[in-house]
């Protein structure tokens, strides 16, 4: 990709950037190279020097990390601790790399063994306890969603590249849901996340009529036992609701909590 930038000939400092993977499906990478019409202006942040979905060359000397995907093998540990060494700023992109995504599923099954003899039968293949980047190193930033939407991640780095702060919303989907003037998902029937779930995504899923499942994980105070309240008023059956909560793996601490 192009490296200098010029403004009415002055060069423009653009952060030496790379993409990796760990465990993971890619839609959060591939989110980042959706949206053509904003796609240029993007690149014109950044100078990318890794992104194996994008480019076949690659370079170990970036500022900027943005890591997808969980960890669930030894070498994964390995990789992403080698990428934190080099890294100035760490993002970790996307629930996978927040929380263990929807990989963190089979941690649920608590015999690993078993887990792999029902996936992988007859063909053995190495893989560990589903983990978010956080439990092996300090991760500068965090970009919420499954996938991730482009148009938060735009606003995001740009707050990055011009060093400014990046405040996530600390309020729940229902808030944007309630602005968007959509009908509460409730009266109709469908069980939903988005009272306890952080916002930012434009409560994109009730604004298609599906209830959200809460993959950015929960808002600042959260209030599990008001959502318990309005799925019961509703008739909503709590196992409908710990199966949204178990999914993407943002709510494993209330879970216990509500367990207890
Ligand atoms: S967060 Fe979702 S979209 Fe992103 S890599 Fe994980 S499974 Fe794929
Ligand atoms: S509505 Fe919920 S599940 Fe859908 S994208 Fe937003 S946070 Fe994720």
């Amino acid at each position: 990709m192009e490296k200098s930038k010029t403004y009415l000939g002055v060069e423009i400092k653009r952060p030496r950037t790379a993409f990796f993977e760990l465990s993971s499906c890619e839609g959060c990478q591939l989110q980042i190279l959706n949206k053509e019409a904003s796609l240029l202006n993007f690149l014109d942040l950044l100078e990318i020097v890794n992104f194996r979905e994008a480019m076949s060359n690659g370079s170990d000397d970036y500022e900027i990390a943005f890591v997808e995907g969980s960890v669930t093998r030894a070498d994964e540990e390995e990789r992403l601790l080698k990428i934190r060494k080099q890294a100035t700023t760490l993002v970790a992109l996307g629930s996978c790399a927040c929380f263990g995504g929807v990989n963190q599923l089979k941690n649920r099954f608590h015999d690993l063994e078993w887990v792999k003899n029902e996936v992988y039968g007859g063909h053995p293949i190495e893989t560990q306890e589903v983990r978010p980047l956080s439990d092996f190193v300090i991760v500068d930033l965090s970009i919420y969603g499954c996938p991730i939407k482009k148009e938060e991640v735009e606003e995001i780095v740009t707050n990055l590249v011009l060093g400014k702060s990046i405040d996530h919303p600390r309020y729940p989907v229902c808030m944007e849901c309630t602005a968007n003037g959509n009908i509460c998902l409730f009266n109709l029937g469908e069980p939903c996340l988005g009272p306890v779930t952080r916002a930012g995504c434009d409560a994109w899923c009730p604004n298609n009529r599906m209830g959200c499942w809460g993959c950015r994980g929960p808002s600042d105070e959260a209030n599990f036992s008001q959502l318990q309240e309005i799925m019961d008023s509703h008739n909503i059956p709590r196992q409908a609701m710990l199966d949204r909560l178990e999914c993407f793996g943002g709510f494993s601490s209330a879970i216990r909590e509500m367990e207890k």
